[in-house]
């Protein structure tokens, strides 16, 4: 592979659109280029990533027992309609006509195309257990695409669904999966932790995410030190917290509060804590309107919140929709003679009088007791975890770190084969509902978590695992002996099987060694005049380590034995 016939359009300058170093450096490194918001090319080098991290993946699937099919990417709505979705899935999902008037989607994801397949083909008890799995290009319309391919809206998904015949048996297949992504994660030398997630309507642990421990990742997880309880903060419990709460102090009074609406604005004007403080915010939760109340120094955890109203889209009421629903302006929302359900986090109670909006412009009230004013409320753990609360599970200290999900492993049990009427039968000849599981990995989004992880001033870190070229071979001249000896070199190293990279440009060397460090390429073979006069080459590894002079007889050798040892691939 010659560097000049390979389209690597690597640049000097950071580009300013890029946030993020994985984003900046895959544009730097001309992995990607970008086609519209959030949709991009991968180019050949990129491309090379994406398929070493994708072998890797369907590598540990099969070996899990799961088998390879391919769905399409559109999808009639029917389907979708059949499983509720339609209605539900919100506008992620980009639906659009085909030339008779049908609706049809760009696939997000695919529950109802999968089990569309099985209610059809699975028949008898004996068909399962079955994983099927692909990998395949989804599309979702987010709302925010940033960072790369990070949070795309195209973007390549592994996703994998289990069908068995009750749930004990789903859970075996839970835990292959939990299980191979384990060795995904390990092979692709990751730094990652596996947390409890939100599973919806579900409920228990049956949802867990891989998260990529990095400072840029979208996921806030909190973990125990004395335990092994971690969870995405989305889910987290807090525990209620013990003793008395204290009994009233004041009556309710109403307070002008001229121009104070941020919880800041309000403490700072009536000289209260943030924290002596409940905000009141009105979500829609299919379009119904619903008031949550939290401490003014917390923040409401919608998918709790979500959770606890069965609503199965939740969103903030817009400032027209707080106006239209509780007659005040936006800030200054309260939960007083409010005609919806009001949620109250159960931590408030524990105030003995709370300053809250009066649905009144300029206006709060003071002394407000959540248990004596408010008992039709509903006091429940409605907001994230935060620092100083102990762990749910054994009241230890927990502590918060950042994280990039890149895979999840879900049990649906039989929520879309109720739906679609996806049944078997059992020994008996009893038709009875398929029980599922569902297992995503954002395979796209590895490359940039990778990078994210591995990388320093100089460009992007590889493990061989998935380097785009596993060795990069440097002439210092693209003439003479130099250029004759890098070539049978290369040469050499794809027969043995290493991916080499020849650097064939008649440019000065340390472009070269610019270029190869900026694309992570993990080991370097350069061919210079004085090092062949005394019949050797010289090796270097992209991670440090010494310059060593190899005989040239030994170079190929040297290079395939590493490159096996660390668990390069050959593509
Ligand atoms: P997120 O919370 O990041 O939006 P999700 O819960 O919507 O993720 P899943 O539906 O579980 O994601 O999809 C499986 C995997 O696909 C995720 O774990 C993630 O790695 C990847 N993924 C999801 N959305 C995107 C995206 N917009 N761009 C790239 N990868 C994505
Ligand atoms: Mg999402």
């Amino acid at each position: 592979m010659r560097f000049s016939q390979t389209l690597i359009p690597t640049m000097k300058e950071t580009p300013s659109e890029a946030e993020v170093i994985s984003h900046q450096l895959m544009l730097r490194a001309g992995f990607i280029r970008k086609l519209a918001a959030g949709i991009y090319t991968w180019l050949p080098m990129g491309l090379r990533v994406l398929r070493k991290v994708e072998r890797i993946v369907r590598n540990e699937m099969d070996r899990a027992g799961a088998r390879e099919l391919l769905m399409p990417g559109v999808q009639p709505a029917d389907l979708w309609q059949e499983s509720g979705r339609w209605e539900h899935y919100g506008r992620e999902l980009l639906r659009f006509k085909d030339r008779h008037d049908h609706d049809f989607c760009l696939a997000p994801t695919h529950e109802e195309v999968i089990t569309d397949l099985v209610r059809h083909e699975i028949r008898s008890y004996r068909d399962m257990p079955l994983n099927l799995y692909q990998i395949q290009t989804k599309f979702r319309d987010e709302i925010r695409p940033r960072f790369g391919v990070m949070r795309a809206r195209e973007f390549l998904m592994k996703d994998a669904y289990s069908f068995d015949v009750d749930e004990e048996t789903s859970a075996t297949s839970y835990r292959t999966m939990y299980a191979a992504y384990k060795a995904v994660f390990d092979r692709l030398g990751l730094r990652y932790s596996v947390v409890e997630a939100d599973s919806g309507a579900i409920g228990g642990s049956f949802s867990h995410e891989f998260m990529v421990l990095a400072e840029t990742g979208e996921d806030d997880i909190a973990s125990c030190g004395s335990c092994d309880f971690a969870a995405n903060v989305e889910k987290a419990p807090v525990a209620p917290r013990q003793g008395q709460a204290p009994a009233p102090v004041a009556q309710v009074t109403e307070v002008a509060t001229p121009g104070a609406h941020t919880v800041e604005q309000v403490a700072a004007f009536l000289k209260v804590a943030p924290a002596d403080i409940a905000k009141t915010m009105i979500y829609l939760a299919d379009g119904q309107p619903v008031a949550a109340m939290v401490r003014g120094d917390r923040e409401v955890n919608e998918v709790k919140l979500k959770n606890m109203t069965g609503a199965a889209e939740l969103v903030l009421a817009s400032p027209a929709a707080i106006v239209e629903t509780t007659g005040g302006p936006v800030g200054f929302s309260g939960p007083l003679g409010l005609n919806m359900p009001v949620y109250a986090d159960q931590e408030l109670a524990f105030s003995a009088a709370l300053v809250v909006g009066a649905n009144k412009k300029d206006t709060h009230l003071t002394g407000l007791h959540i248990t004596r004013d408010l008992p039709q409320a509903r006091q429940a753990d409605l907001r994230n975890a935060a620092l100083g609360d102990p762990c749910p599970r054994c009241g230890g200290e927990i502590s918060f770190a950042r994280g990039i999900e890149v895979g999840h492993v879900f049990r649906l049990g039989t929520k879309y084969s109720d739906a679609l009427g996806a049944t078997y039968l059992d020994a008996e000849g009893q038709a009875k509902p398929i029980v599922m599981g569902c297992y995503g990995i954002g395979v796209s989004r590895i490359v940039a978590a990778a990078i994210e992880q591995g990388h320093d001033e100089n460009g992007i870190i590889f493990p061989l695992a998935i380097a785009p070229v596993t060795v990069a071979v440097l002439p210092m001249a693209v003439d003479g002996e130099v250029w004759e000896t890098a070539k049978r070199l290369h040469d050499e190293l794809w027969e043995a099987g290493v991916d080499a990279l020849l650097d064939d440009r008649d440019l000065r060397p340390g472009v070269k060694f610019k270029d190869s460090d900026l694309m992570g390429t993990p080991l370097k073979l350069v061919v210079g005049k004085k090092g062949l006069a005394e019949g050797k080459v010289e090796f270097k590894l992209r991670n440090g380590g010494q310059v060593e002079m190899l005989p040239l007889a030994e170079a190929v050798e040297h290079v395939r034995r590493l490159a096996r040892e660390g668990g390069a691939q050959f593509i």
